[in-house]
């Protein structure tokens, strides 16, 4: 119960400080949301995508679920709550950036390099949901067969993130606002050993290091 007590804690000074210190910013927000950006993050606790940005009430609309996925516009087995978020995000709202965040460790990406080993393990949903990016599976099967997993599971889940990002672009709506310059995506990998955020480049094709992580001697586990 204790956890439900710090929770608590937790919104007595969210609202002190928005509600009591200083209301300007939900006096603005009572109005309406103007976000900048949508979020596609995993559901994973230690990847919050407002405390990792640093944002306030306002900036962000996120969308969270396992592996950070986006299914593609047409797709079989429909996902209507995600692609009902992006439709009013970018109809709505008018959002100019789609971030689609990955991390490392992730337990969604490990589901869906263990293949068949999810449904053997009793789950029912994972293994169709992570199976959006099975594609990202088989290219590092093809790609990286002798790696060690964890070196697999981490190119899976930067690969995940590019299906994304791709499936994304099939939604027609995005796809204009994209030719138009007027939406811009990006692919975001956060390392939660190291710190780095990581982000891809479409002309090099990689992803490279956006914000970097702090040199081991400055880490407190080092
Ligand atoms: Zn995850």
């Amino acid at each position: 119960m204790k956890d439900i007590a710090k929770f608590i804690a937790g919104f007595e000074r969210f609202q002190a400080k928005y509600f009591r210190e200083d209301r300007s910013l939900f006096s603005r927000l009572r109005q309406g949301q103007q976000p900048r950006a949508l979020v596609i993050s995993c559901c994973d606790a230690r990847v919050d995508p407002a405390m990792l940005t640093g944002a306030d009430p306002g900036d962000l609309f996120v969308v969270r679920n396992v592996a950070n996925l986006v299914p593609p516009y047409r797709h079989a087995a429909e996902a209507p709550g995600i692609r009902a978020a992006i439709e009013f995000a970018v109809k709505s709202l008018g959002v100019e950036h789609i971030i689609v965040l990955g991390h490392s460790n992730c337990g969604g990406i490990q589901a869906l390099m263990d293949g068949e080993g999810i449904t053997q393990r009793n789950y029912e949903f994972i293994g169709d949901w992570v199976g959006i990016a099975k594609r990202a599976r088989e290219q590092v099967l093809r790609e990286l067969p002798q790696k060690p997993p964890a070196l697999q599971a981490r190119a899976c889940e930067q690969a995940a993130i590019l299906v994304s990002l791709d499936n994304l672009l099939s939604y027609p709506w995005i796809r204009e606002r994209v030719d138009q310059n007027t939406l811009a995506l990006h692919g975001w990998h956060f390392d939660i050993d190291t710190g780095e955020l990581l982000a891809y480049s479409a002309e090099s094709a990689t992803f490279g290091s956006l914000v970097s992580g702090p040199a081991p001697d400055q880490r407190t586990d080092a």
